[in-house]
């Protein structure tokens, strides 16, 4: 390890003060530390994982594939740890997670059980203050906030929420400690990727399960299944390859598109690539045909399999009726990926209440009353998601010199350069901010290719004999009107989707992330850099 460059003002408790302890922000300690700046953490958890320490909810896994969805920024560490799954289940992720922070001696930099609430900026000292939850303050240079896309959840605003006497949870906190449904009658609201995946495990010991959708998703099965050591050889022995193909790709993955237009592939070899993709698992049955999610003509293919497959597995037409999304087009929510969900809904324990038809009057001591009667219920869990992509940093009352709050600066939707800079908050880096690829790519290496730019840019600010970088506003702008254009391009602002904001009351609607491919954007990154960090200022 580099010796701790000593901060360079006295007024300074670090270099670099990292937010959150996930895997964006376990390598931004890692990364920071190498290049020897002196390093602070600072995670509202008891220990490092982020998103895989919180959601501990049964059936918790990825739906990237776990070889992709894992660091490459060490090759020893890609070669050493051994996934036992296609798609990693929440503990082996979180023990990968410790792997890492243990391997790498990043633990030492953190303050667990602590948040930070707020920060101003101090122009003269080139510094932020930042306030603790707890009380205490720090002075930091730099900031790197990698406090999540997904991290802030929601409590839904449904009356009578706190006068359930029975059990209730929610998977985005979920318990440490072992949860018993055995017996049970539990209620399941929100039918997202989080109520997908833990609705077939409820249900096969509950008593009786009641799930309860406002919306219906589209889900398309993980067929996951354990890597045998023949293919794992394969696997590190195209490490290289795979990894380019990932960060070169639409969305972090290997995963290639067929090139050929969708009108020159005959009908039945085109029922062949869906049947194929469909077996591949997963959301990437969004990116079978180009044009999928730009062309309602060729989403509709996509739409009418995924149709044809639900109604295959679910008995009962009506239930499949109530299944089947009909206000979005395929792939403009995340399709989810689950493990015999659609199944779940054949079993005689398990009620599917489609709170379309029936909305949620209140929750009562008892249970949840909808329009049509009461459910009785042992335990109520809320699947209900989060305020995605603004929520967190919104969160912190961030101040830069001309003394506006980032909610402020961002009351009419994110504005941001390339995802991670916003004018008039100097030396702050939002990792996987809105504005980047983020929730649309592989998260890790997202979180691997922000990290590297942000410290790059601290690199070169430090380098010229700067204590300051800032993106100019004109840029800002231009590449939030770019992101804009893009998304206005496809299919995606169709859906009331939380990419959109559109699952928060009053939260702007806009498409947040970026979506013209990870590899794009990574060279967008690439050309700013060459041309000296073209459209970012830096100053003293
Ligand atoms: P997080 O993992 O969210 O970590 C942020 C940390 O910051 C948290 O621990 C939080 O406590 C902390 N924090 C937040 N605010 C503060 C504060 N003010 N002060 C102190 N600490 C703070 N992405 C994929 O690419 N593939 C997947 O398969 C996938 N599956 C997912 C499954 C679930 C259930 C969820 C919810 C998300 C999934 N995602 C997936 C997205 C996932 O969030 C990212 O992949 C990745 O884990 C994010 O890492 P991160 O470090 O950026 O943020
Ligand atoms: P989500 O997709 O936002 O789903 C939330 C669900 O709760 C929706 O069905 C929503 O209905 C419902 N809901 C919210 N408020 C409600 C209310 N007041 N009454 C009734 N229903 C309500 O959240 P999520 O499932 O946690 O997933 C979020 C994202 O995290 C995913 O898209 C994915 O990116 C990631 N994730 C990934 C995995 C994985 O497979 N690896 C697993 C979990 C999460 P409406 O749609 O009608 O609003």
């Amino acid at each position: 390890m580099t010796e701790s460059r000593v901060p360079d003002s006295g007024s300074l408790d670090c270099s670099v003060l990292v937010v959150g302890a996930g895997f964006a922000g376990l390598y931004a300690v890692y990364a920071a530390r190498r290049l020897g700046h002196s390093v602070i953490g600072i995670e509202a958890g008891e220990d490092v994982g982020g998103t895989w320490y919180w959601n501990r909810y049964p059936g918790a896994r990825c739906d990237v594939e776990s070889v992709d969805y894992s660091y490459s920024f060490d090759a020893d560490l890609q070669r050493d740890w051994r996934w036992t799954e296609r798609y990693a289940t929440q503990p082996e992720i979180l023990a990968y997670a410790r792997h890492v922070a243990d391997r790498f001696k990043l633990r030492r930099h953190y303050l667990f059980k602590e948040r930070v609430t707020a920060a101003s900026f101090d122009e003269a000292d080139a510094a932020w203050a930042v306030q603790l939850a707890g009380g205490g303050s720090l002075r930091a240079r730099w900031i790197i906030f990698a406090a999540g896309s997904l991290s802030t959840p929601i409590r839904p605003d449904i009356p009578g929420i706190d006068n359930f006497t029975g059990e209730t949870l929610f998977t985005a906190r979920w318990p440490n400690e072992p949860v018993c449904f055995e017996g049970k009658r539990v209620g399941v609201i929100g039918t997202g990727a989080s109520g997908i995946q833990c609705t077939p495990i409820i249900a096969r010991s509950a008593a009786k399960l009641t799930v309860f959708q406002r919306s219906p998703n589209y889900s398309v099965p993980a067929f996951n299944r354990t890597i045998p050591d023949d293919e794992w050889a394969q696997i590190q022995a195209s490490y290289p390859e795979r990894r380019q193909k990932s960060f070169a790709s639409g969305g972090g993955s290997p995963h290639e598109i067929d090139p050929r237009e969708v009108w020159d592939i005959d009908g039945a070899e085109r029922e062949a690539l869906l049947e194929n993709g469909w077996k591949k698992g997963g959301v990437l049955f969004a990116k079978i045909f180009q044009k999928q999610t730009t062309d309602e003509s060729v989403n509709a293919l996509a739409r009418d399999f995924a149709e044809k497959k639900i109604r295959a597995i679910v008995c009962d037409k009506s239930l499949a009726d109530d299944l089947i999304p009909t206000d979005h087009p395929i792939g403009t929510k995340r399709i989810c990926t689950d493990s015999g969900y659609f199944e779940t809904f054949n079993r005689d324990n398990v009620e599917l209440v489609n709170l379309r038809r029936d909305p949620i009057k209140a929750i009562t001591e008892s249970g949840v009353q909808t329009e049509s009667g009461t459910h009785d219920l042992d335990m109520l869990i809320f699947a209900t998601g989060f305020d995605a992509m603004t929520g967190t940093i919104t969160r912190v009352d961030f101040r830069g010199p001309g003394g506006q709050s980032m909610a402020e600066a961002w009351a009419d939707g994110p504005r941001t350069m390339l995802g991670m800079m916003v004018p008039g908050f100097p030396n702050l880096f939002n990792i996987t901010g809105p504005g980047s690829p983020s929730v649309l790519a592989n998260m890790i290496l997202g979180a691997e290719q922000h990290v590297d730019f942000a410290l790059g840019l601290v690199t070169r600010a430090e380098q010229g004999g700067h204590t300051m970088v800032e993106p100019r506003r004109d840029a800002a702008d231009a590449w939030t009107a770019h992101v804009d254009a893009i998304a206005r391009g496809t299919l995606f602002t169709q859906a009331k989707s939380w990419y959109m904001g559109a699952n928060v009351e009053g939260k702007k609607r806009t498409f947040m992330p970026y979506i013209g491919g990870f590899g794009a954007y990574i060279r967008e990154c690439e050309a700013i850099r060459s041309a000296g960090y073209k459209g970012f200022v830096f100053s003293s």
